[in-house]
């Protein structure tokens, strides 16, 4: 039996939700995922008979839905470039209370945390060893939905010093504390920064009160249990990178008010527990993690960077051969849904629903009548 998913809360409470044009985007296609609104495939079953159309995905990338089918590409391209080496993995953190400034101002200040990792890794590292090379993601929240903006950094254990590849040992680099301290001072100094040079705008008492509040905090950088082998690297890629702030297996039950979902607590030895909020609030956690547009959430740096291929492609070949791990795509389910056998062939090609341009999203999702747009073209 088919679960509660995420389209189905979004589609009772799309009225009154306060939204974005770009968010409106993104709730239009979630709805349309896997519908006829979008197209796709009838195959027909030999075994039983009966036909079944499979509609295509909307790709976009904070669909709950469809989120698997655009990993495989990027992950069959990591798993190429794995080289014989130690991993590790970091975690770079800022305090809670720059939350609320950055929500107003995301693009800009999530780009800058992307910023201040990345200077603070040059910086540490050019003193200590050489070039290093890392690829960054970011990911914006908690388990409970709420807002934690964090970026994961997978760093291979290799650098450049002199133009000379060195391999480190299985130990971490660089220290934990020296990231630490510099990252804070990175991330405050270009804050303060842009703000002066009006590049954001937060009340300008607010907004020092909460720099004087955390310029004296700890700032943490996480560096967790370093990689066992490049096999669990891509383990760990194929799990984390593309995910977005909650799947569709992890909602429970939904009541057309209240949504259960699960989540690990962290402070309680990972524990399973359950989450029931109101749909409203579920959904506002949920656009919170909504990012701009073109916003890039993976970044690569150094020889990683796509740019520096070639002085990639001297670094891989100066160190000892490895047998290159590929990256298997889990494969489609071609099954028969009504007998199970995989009967299944295909009939023909079912052509995307084509709206006229009076009926889709413009700025006002909502219709003379206050229905939203789509679910008026929609009727699965
Ligand atoms: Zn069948
Ligand atoms: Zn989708």
């Amino acid at each position: 039996m088919k679960g509660v998913e995420f389209a189905d809360i979004l589609r009772v409470n799309t009225k009154g939700l306060k939204l974005s044009l770009s968010n409106w985007k993104i709730v239009n296609a979630i709805l349309n995922c896997r519908t006829r609104v979008l197209g796709g495939h009838l195959y027909a079953c030999s075994s039983c008979k009966k036909s079944e159309p499979r509609y295509n995905s909307c790709r976009n990338r904070h669909c709950p839905k469809c989120q698997g089918s655009q990993t495989a590409k990027w992950l069959k391209a990591r798993a190429e470039e794995l080289l014989p080496v130690p991993y590790f993995h970091l975690v770079f953190t800022i305090p809670h209370e720059l939350n609320p400034i950055i929500i107003k101002n995301k693009k800009l200040l999530l780009s800058l945390l992307f910023k201040a990792q990345a200077k603070t890794l040059e910086d540490v590292s050019k003193k200590r060893l050489g070039k290093i090379a890392y690829f960054s993601v970011l990911h914006t929240w908690g388990q409970k939905l709420n807002f934690h903006p964090h970026i994961h950094t997978v760093v291979p254990g290799v650098y450049l010093k002199n133009s000379k590849t060195v391999v480190s040992s299985n130990k971490f680099f660089l220290p934990k504390k020296v990231l630490s301290t510099v990252f804070r001072a990175v991330f405050l100094k270009i804050l303060v920064q842009e703000f002066n040079n009006s590049k954001f705008t937060y009340p300008e008492i607010e907004f020092y009160q909460i720099i004087n509040k955390i310029k004296c905090k700890e700032w943490i950088v996480y560096a967790k249990k370093p990689f066992a082998n490049p096999k669990v690297v891509l383990k760990y890629l194929a799990r984390y990178t593309h995910r977005i702030a909650i799947s569709n297996s992890r909602i429970n039950s939904f009541n057309n008010n209240n949504v259960t979902f699960t989540y690990k607590d962290y402070k309680n030895r990972y524990k399973k527990k359950t989450l029931t909020l109101p749909a409203k609030e579920f959904l506002r956690r949920f656009f919170l993690h909504a990012l701009p547009r073109d916003f890039v959430r993976i970044r690569y740096y150094g020889f990683l960077a796509p740019s520096n291929r070639n002085i990639f492609n001297k670094l891989a070949d100066s160190l000892p051969k490895h047998t290159t791990l590929t990256y298997q795509a889990p494969q489609a389910n071609l099954l028969c849904t009504h007998c199970n056998t995989d009967s299944l062939t295909h009939l023909c090609e079912l052509k995307p629903l084509i709206f006229p341009a009076s009926s889709l999203l413009k700025n006002n999702p909502f219709n003379k009548n206050n229905q939203f747009q789509i679910l008026a073209a929609y009727s699965p």
